[in-house]
């Protein structure tokens, strides 16, 4: 039997695997994603809030904040040429005591520092203005967050990229990889592959594809972290007009429940975070309503458990341990960075791992860093 030849195997069908396959067929023939799943982004990247970030929580220099910031400008750029459906509504970063103030201000420096653009705080009247029932004593106003359908956003990737001669496979998940002298064998689902540059983008299972390949990489290991949501019911969505969001968790497992003005005119309430051990564990020991309408009634006093209704959930790869596990005594814990760079021992593989928030707006600036680097394989 013979094997397919590629330049490029991309493994993982979300949004970060179909915008570098976008990005790759503007420059090489013979790139084919491979997506374990009957359709493309299934999992993590249509199981989010839809926010296009700016990029003000993440360390200034890190991966996170340079891909938030790049991938703002392109995926509102991408959405306007596209026709995938957006709105640059902004958002506001609700202190609800004075005595988050100083926190509010950190925040405003740190996205400064990290080049977004018109931050500033607004006081509990302006907060008024805009979001009539949203209680707080001052806030950080975002202009250059939005909303989008990450469902066409993934779609209109993968259909760029096969207009340009990508090859898009689904149900075929991958398997077996076997490193040879110039090449890297791929046993996938539907058959084989023999290609000169492997790009592993699988998502929550990133770390378990680079276990295929015999690869160090897998020791960064990753952790589910689940988010639920809930939505406000039909009579209840105009108490949020936009996007409201409290102060982030300071442990850096997430930017905390907030409220999601969403393209269809519906009210997400999340996500929450917590750690499963099951990465495919979306609904198992769900939390009560109740828990969304206690962390909800902080920004928006006037809302009971009876408003809510449970909706999908998401989970994050978290490149970080449960604080309470062995693992974590081990390492750093806070806020990992993305992990993107060649296999230091299988250098015709390149791996992204612990592609959690702001992965969805990071994407577009994320191909730009992974076409890059497959430059260099190929060379
Ligand atoms: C609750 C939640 C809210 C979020 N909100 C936002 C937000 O508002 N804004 C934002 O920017 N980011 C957000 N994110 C982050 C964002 O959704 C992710 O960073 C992004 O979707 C990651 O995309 P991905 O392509 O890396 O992963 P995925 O979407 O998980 O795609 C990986 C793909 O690889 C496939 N795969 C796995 N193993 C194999 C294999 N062996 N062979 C073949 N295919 C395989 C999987 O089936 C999957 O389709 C959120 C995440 C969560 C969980």
């Amino acid at each position: 039997m013979t094997m397919d030849q590629a330049n490029i195997v991309i493994v993982g069908g979300g949004v970060v695997g179909c915008a570098i396959a976008r990005a790759l067929s503007m420059r090489w023939d013979d790139v084919f994603l491979l997506e374990a799943l009957p359709r493309i982004g299934m999992l993590t990247s249509t199981r989010n809030s839809g926010v296009i970030h700016s990029g003000i929580y993440y360390p200034p220099s890190s991966l996170k904040a340079q891909h938030c910031v790049r991938g703002n400008q392109l995926t509102y750029e991408f959405c306007a040429t596209n026709g995938v459906p957006y709105r640059k509504i902004g958002k506001i970063v609700v202190a609800s005591s004075n005595g988050e103030m100083k926190d509010l201000t950190a925040l405003m420096e740190n996205g400064r520092t990290n080049g977004v653009e018109g931050l500033r705080i607004i006081d509990s009247r302006a907060i008024r203005a805009r979001e009539p029932h949203v209680e707080g004593v001052s806030a950080l106003e975002v202009p250059s967050t939005g909303i989008l359908s990450s469902e066409e956003f993934v779609k209109t990737h993968a259909r760029l990229a096969t207009g340009r001669g990508a090859h898009i496979v689904t149900n075929a998940r991958v398997e077996r990889l076997e490193s040879a002298r110039n090449t890297i064998r791929v046993f996938s689902a539907v058959g084989e592959i023999e290609t000169r540059c492997l790009v592993n983008s699988a998502g929550l299972f990133a770390d378990e594809v680079a276990a295929l390949l015999g690869s160090k990489m897998a020791q960064h290991r990753i952790y589910p972290v689940r988010g639920e949501y809930c939505e406000l019911t039909r009579d209840k969505q105009d108490l949020v007009r936009g996007l409201v969001y409290p102060l982030p968790h300071a442990d850096g497992l997430s930017l905390g429940v907030h409220l999601t003005k969403t393209l269809w005119g519906s009210v997400l309430v999340g996500p929450t975070a917590r750690y499963v051990t099951d990465k495919n564990d979306y609904e198992r020991d769900r939390e009560p309503v109740e828990y969304f309408a206690t962390l909800a009634k902080r920004l928006l006093p006037s809302v009971v458990a009876s408003d809510f209704i449970p909706a999908y959930s998401g989970i994050r790869p978290k490149l970080v341990p449960p604080p309470d596990s062995s693992a974590a005594a081990a390492k750093a814990t806070g806020m990992a960075d993305f992990i993107i760079q060649p296999d230091p021992d299988f250098p015709r593989a390149i791996h992204l791992i612990g592609i959690e928030s702001p992965g969805l707006t990071s994407a577009p600036s994320i191909a730009e860093h992974v076409t890059r680097l497959v430059g260099e394989v190929l060379a």
